[in-house]
């Protein structure tokens, strides 16, 4: 796994895209009716994220569709509505590329702060 250069503390620290930061001052907000909630940075207001807690397993997508396919109330003459199946698994395949990108761009934030840390702790 490539994932192992990177420690346990940083890949659940608070990252924020839009000011470049790691271990930001966050807000948790709790999702309505979901057990999970998200964070927003204090400091510019939008979406902070964990790197521990962005989805990127393909599995989940597939066992996510399956499942809405399955409980999708069957019209009448037997066949599942090809159209909302359609625009779910667009939606699927969005989210699962946006969250691709998004635990790459976090990646090389830790990267970067890591280089920093690496560079601080020699100076002093
Ligand atoms: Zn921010």
């Amino acid at each position: 796994m490539k994932e192992r250069d990177l420690p346990g503390d940083l890949k659940n620290a608070v990252c924020c895209l839009k000011c470049r930061k790691v271990g930001v001052d966050a807000i948790r907000k709790k999702m309505p009716g979901l057990s999970r909630g998200y964070d927003r940075c204090k400091i510019c207001k939008s979406y902070a994220y964990r790197y521990i807690e962005i989805t990127t397993s393909p599995i989940i997508f597939v066992v996510l569709t399956v499942m809405v396919i399955w409980v999708m109330p069957v019209s009448e003459d037997g066949s599942r509505p090809i159209v909302v199946i359609g625009i779910w698994i667009s939606i699927m395949c969005g989210v699962y590329l946006n969250n691709l990108s998004k635990r790459k761009k976090i990646r090389r934030l830790l990267k970067e702060h890591m280089r920093k840390d690496i560079l601080y702790g020699e100076q002093s």
